[in-house]
């Protein structure tokens, strides 16, 4: 590695380990395209939703040849009116990644503190590292973040915390008081990114009003995404809710053109599409349902999940995770390994159509017999 050019901090990073695309599984595994099923990457596996795709085909001749809206008026407007915050504390990003970043470049300097949970979100430490920051990592307790002791690992030189509900890869959830609380006792000089990529898969019990969070906190963000229950990850667009001041900054570091025309075309579309997302909230509990029932049939350990992935011991050894991945990647079946995450006997299976989870669950079946 050449190490003539650019920061120790950046030379440091090991880059996003992405789920792998279906056409490289295809090449390296000499496997048919269209006979693979991938579930790694926490996508919709219903896709688009078609009100969406109809959008983008008669939009995309309009506006393809200009310049998107630098603002997204019509997009900020709609999520304005959902939402119940004005326009002007909404941050539109490519993908809700974005928006990560967009708030440690505003917010964090070089030698400066975030504070994560162990085995939260990679995007965290790394947007961290990017800056030149030190990551605080907290153990997480029961696989999922321990409030208490990311509030007591805040120093004077903590700038922002991030907090994924539901947690990914965990699937662990926070529920509103134990968030209400957190908030409360957040000094104010840190930031609390909120990172709700799943909140749309939370059961209509569990949901809680973040934006008012917002509203009585000006340090908090609200991130969201299109990427998940929307369908749209391709298309890359997520945004984030803040008081004018915070949102005020991530603007400034922001790209003017940084979400496409056609992605603020088609994330109306989506959001306006509720019949799309009750059909994927059932999909998703239905699917579920099937995966943890074959984990206890297998009596293979699981973490209870609210999102729309399941996490699963697939060994004791630190091989297990990688040794099995490499088995369903051979018949055709792309999970997500996590060792990266530190948890090397496991892997990550997004939830997918019913054939998709059945086939998984048979090749799993044979190839831990
Ligand atoms: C998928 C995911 C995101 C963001 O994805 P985008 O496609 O960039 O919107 C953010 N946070 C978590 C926890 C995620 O799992």
């Amino acid at each position: 590695m050449s190490d003539i050019f650019g920061a120790d901090y950046v030379r440091a990073i090991s880059p996003y380990q992405a789920g792998k695309p279906i056409s490289e599984v295809a090449r390296e595994f000499g496997l048919n395209e269209s006979r693979i099923i991938k579930l790694a990457s926490n996508e919709n596996p219903l896709g688009i939703p078609p009100s969406a795709q109809e959008a983008v085909q008669e939009a995309l001749c309009g506006v393809g040849g200009r310049y998107p809206d630098a603002n997204g008026f019509i997009l900020k407007a709609a999520l304005s009116a959902r939402y119940g915050v004005p326009a002007d504390w909404i941050t539109l990003g490519n993908g809700s990644n974005d928006i990560l970043e967009l708030a440690t470049r505003a917010l964090v300097r070089q030698g400066e503190e975030t504070v994560y949970s162990e085995y939260a979100f990679a995007v965290y430490p790394l947007a961290t590292q990017a800056v030149g920051a030190k990551g605080i990592r907290v153990p997480a307790k029961n696989y999922g973040h321990d409030l208490p002791a990311i509030r007591a690992a805040m120093t004077p030189n903590a700038r922002l915390v991030f907090i994924a509900n539901p947690n990914n890869p965990t699937g662990t959830f926070l529920s509103a008081a134990e968030l209400e609380t957190f908030l409360s006792e957040v000094p104010p000089h840190v930031v609390v990114v909120l990172d709700e990529a799943y909140n749309e898969y939370l059961d209509g019990s569990l949901q809680y009003d973040s934006a008012e969070w917002v509203r009585r906190y000006p340090n908090v963000l609200v991130s969201r995404t299109f990427s998940k229950m929307y369908g749209l990850a391709g298309l890359r667009v997520g945004f984030g809710i803040a008081q004018p001041a915070l949102t005020d900054l991530l603007n400034r570091v922001r790209q003017p053109f940084n979400v496409n025309a056609v992605a603020q075309v088609a994330a109306i579309a989506a959001m306006n599409d509720t019949e799309f997302v009750r059909k994927s909230a059932e999909l998703n509990v239905a699917g579920y349902r099937q995966l943890v029932r074959a984990c206890e049939a297998m009596r293979l350990e699981y973490v209870p999940s609210r999102g729309n992935f399941v996490l699963i011991r697939v060994g004791s050894d630190k091989e297990a995770g990688a040794r099995a991945n490499l088995a369903l990647l051979k018949r055709g079946i792309i999970v997500r390994p996590v060792a990266a995450y530190g948890l090397p006997e496991w892997l990550r299976v997004t939830i997918g159509l019913p054939e998709e989870n059945e086939a998984f669950i048979s090749a799993l079946r044979e190839l831990l017999a």
